[in-house]
């Protein structure tokens, strides 16, 4: 008897596992996710007004440093060139981010070379902190006070909801900062945009008789766990055991849609860092797709709010509270063996796209080689660290 299996969420997570796991054994899966569509929060389909490919949960661009998972994306789409480009409004101007060679000079109305850009900052740096221990640490660190407040502070509040101070450091490390124009808001040697969309990739994942995709099929631990020889989970993690520990933070966005004639904007991306806009930025879509035309545009003003009732969490907070709310549930979790538990949500973690992918192939050997073997199944996708 083949093994049956159930996965909960057809976001990248679940559908490289469900391809995964047949590529390394016979099983019969189930996929249910309570959308009514595939792709979890990387979701594009075409807009029908315009036609453009539009990326429902906000932009998503594929990047990553690793051959293997570029290759094993590329085994089902054609990844189009595509180089991310960001522009940053700051008092009614738009200057290039990541901070760059061009932001630096715009900003101080100088002409510095690479090296007196890296002695002026140098100066502006406090160095003081030696371990920064937050965001806001982190800032000031490496840019100082004035670059910190003209691009990140007012935007990190209006995208977190807190002050830069209670945030962890690692989501500025994100951004680095360059002493030359290179204006590539990724760094990794990898990147592209795919072709037909995020989730004709994950149909493709899962087009295979051994996989029953179910839709709108809300997964509940405490009548749904029979019948199955195991279960992956990817959904939120608190939810998973209805919250027992109290609720994870999560910050969610809203999307107020516009459409209009020609080019509304010039690139996909223009982040509003002033505090006074209420929305974090403006994402418009046919930029993601500059080999295709269109006539008309749609853009997109996301704004941020805490997640509550049946808000869809997107950004992890992970405060100080969190954490300790997520230890308790990784415990819970790590009692039992009939549930692995991976994705950005259920592992509550900050991830992109290729994150997840590399990982959900990792956990996949992981999991298909304890299974042959009879040994004790991998629970988390992840181990839990300190940041
Ligand atoms: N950030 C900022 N100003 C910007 C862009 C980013 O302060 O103009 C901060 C903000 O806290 C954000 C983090 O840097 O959450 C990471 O930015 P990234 O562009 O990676 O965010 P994402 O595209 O995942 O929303």
């Amino acid at each position: 008897m083949h093994p049956r299996f159930l996965i909960v969420g057809a976001g990248f997570s679940g559908t490289v596992l469900a391809h995964q796991l047949l590529e390394q054994m016979d099983a019969q899966i189930e996929i249910w996710d309570e959308r009514p569509h595939i792709g979890g929060n990387c979701h594009t389909s075409r807009d029908e007004q315009t036609g453009i490919m539009f990326h429902h949960y906000g932009p998503h661009i594929f990047h990553t440093d690793r051959k293997e998972i570029w290759d094993y994306i590329n085994r089902f789409t054609e990844l189009k060139p595509y180089v991310h480009r960001v522009k940053a409004m700051h008092n009614g101007q738009a200057y290039t981010l990541p901070i760059n060679l061009s932001t630096i000079n715009q900003f101080f109305g100088k002409a510095f070379t690479p090296e007196t850009a890296r002695q002026k900052l140098d100066i502006l740096a406090d160095h003081q902190i030696t371990e920064p221990a937050n965001f806001e640490e982190q800032a000031l660190a490496f840019i100082g006070e004035e670059l910190y407040k003209a691009f990140f502070y007012g935007y990190t509040k209006k995208q977190w909801g807190c002050l830069p101070s209670e945030l962890p450091a690692s989501i500025l490390k994100r951004i680095p900062v360059r002493f030359n124009y290179d204006d590539n808001y990724h760094s990794s040697p990898y990147t592209g945009i795919p072709f037909d969309g995020y989730s004709s990739i994950m149909q493709k994942m899962i087009d295979h008789p051994s996989i029953h995709l179910h839709l709108e099929k809300k997964f509940q631990p405490e009548t749904d766990m029979e019948g199955f020889d195991h279960i992956f989970y990817t959904g939120p993690l608190d939810a998973f055991f209805n919250y027992r520990h109290g609720r994870l933070g999560y910050r969610t966005v809203t999307f107020e849609t516009h459409y209009a004639m020609g080019d509304h904007q010039g690139l996909a991306q223009m982040n509003y860092c002033d505090e006074s806009v209420p929305y974090t930025r403006i994402v418009e879509h046919k930029h993601f797709t500059p080999w295709e035309q269109h006539a008309q545009t749609v853009y997109v003003k996301e704004f941020s709010k805490e997640t509550e009732g049946t808000d869809i969490p997107f950004y992890p907070k992970r405060l100080a509270a969190d954490k300790q709310k997520l230890l308790l549930y990784r415990k819970e979790a790590e009692a039992q063996n009939t549930v692995s538990f991976l994705g950005r949500l259920a592992t509550y973690r900050y991830t992109d796209m290729h994150q997840v992918i590399g990982e959900a192939l990792q956990f996949t050997r992981n999991f298909t080689d304890a299974w042959k073997a009879n040994g004790s199944l991998p629970v988390f996708s992840n181990t839990e660290t300190a940041t």
